[in-house]
């Protein structure tokens, strides 16, 4: 098992089909576990792609749509019922703060969640912990909607053959890592001798929007992009009416923001029969891997880039 993956609970927009579920995405990222938009079923999708409530730490909703967040009131009441310890934080569009509430009680349970509500109030930076920083910004999108992304901090990897080369061993190897510098064998080591810069990975998850800067900011330099391409571009009128993307507008935001890994979701049920018409428009415009997300897919994050 991979220690940071997508695990794809649902794929649908609007209407559910045979084959794709309402939305719904986890993320896990080390220890974390990000849930990302819960539409209708998201529980039991869970179950059969074996995320356990007690894996989710953050909850983010781009926005309330059904689609996008009836799940919400299931999985709150699931993580009560399991009697999930840790604190939860759950961010989504502060303008929406009165449907968050009415979707945490929309029945009655014994409510045990250790729920910390961390709306979005702006673009920027929405919280920060070790592994990452979290960002949001604002999408457009006919109702309040922001996107989102993870970036891990940038570091260094240590390279093997300097460090023998230099004599530099066990223990004194996390020395060097936290001092800097360090006297091997009467010589003067550092860091910078015996590692190399390492990009921190990064993870965007746009949703329902329109083509906008927003967009192509959150995807910047993405490793994975999570992209919904409702339409295909023979219906790029359509998108254009509800205020959606095409899968081939999802591929220019993948190739001018330089992501790595494109995965196409929030599907129309008009391509239930005919989806293989996004990826060809997504591969127009966008030359890296894509991927059309299917319900319950596992999709790793790419392993990092050499160099950047
Ligand atoms: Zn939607």
């Amino acid at each position: 098992m991979s220690n940071r993956e997508l695990v794809v609970l649902g794929t649908a927009s609007q209407a559910p089909t045979r084959h794709r579920n309402h939305n719904g995405y986890f993320l896990r990222w080390d220890a974390d576990g990000l849930l990302f938009d819960p539409g209708e079923g998201t529980q039991r999708q869970m179950l059969f792609a074996d995320v356990t409530a007690s894996q989710i730490t953050r909850i983010c909703v781009t926005h309330f749509h059904g689609d996008h967040s009836l799940g919400l009131p299931g999985v709150l009441q699931r993580m009560s019922l399991d009697r999930v310890a840790h604190v939860v934080e759950a961010h989504y569009p502060a303008e929406s703060h009165e449907i968050f509430t009415r979707l945490r009680h929309a029945s009655l349970f014994h409510d045990t969640l250790a729920l910390r509500e961390r709306p979005v109030q702006r673009d920027g930076v929405v919280t920060e912990v070790p592994s990452f920083r979290l960002e949001a910004r604002a999408l457009s999108h006919p109702v309040p909607t922001v996107g989102y992304r993870l970036v891990e901090p940038d570091g260094r990897r240590m390279l093997p053959g300097e460090l023998a080369a230099r004599g530099v061993t066990g223990p004194d190897i996390g020395r060097l890592q936290r001092a800097g510098r360090l006297s091997a064998g009467g010589q003067l080591v550092t860091l910078d001798q015996v590692s190399e810069p390492r990009r921190g990975q990064r993870f965007a998850f746009v949703m329902d929007t329109r083509p906008c800067d927003a967009a192509f900011e959150l995807a910047d330099g993405a490793d994975m992009l999570v992209c919904e391409s409702t339409f295909a571009d023979a219906d790029a009128g359509l998108a254009r009416d509800y205020g959606h993307l095409t899968a081939g507008q999802a591929g220019r935001i993948a190739a001018e923001s330089g992501a790595r890994l494109l995965v196409l979701t929030h599907i129309s049920q008009r391509y239930e029969s005919r989806s293989a018409q996004l990826l060809d428009d997504a591969a127009e415009a966008f030359g890296g891997q894509i991927v059309l997300a299917a319900d319950l897919d596992r999709i790793a994050v790419p392993k990092r880039a050499r160099r950047r």
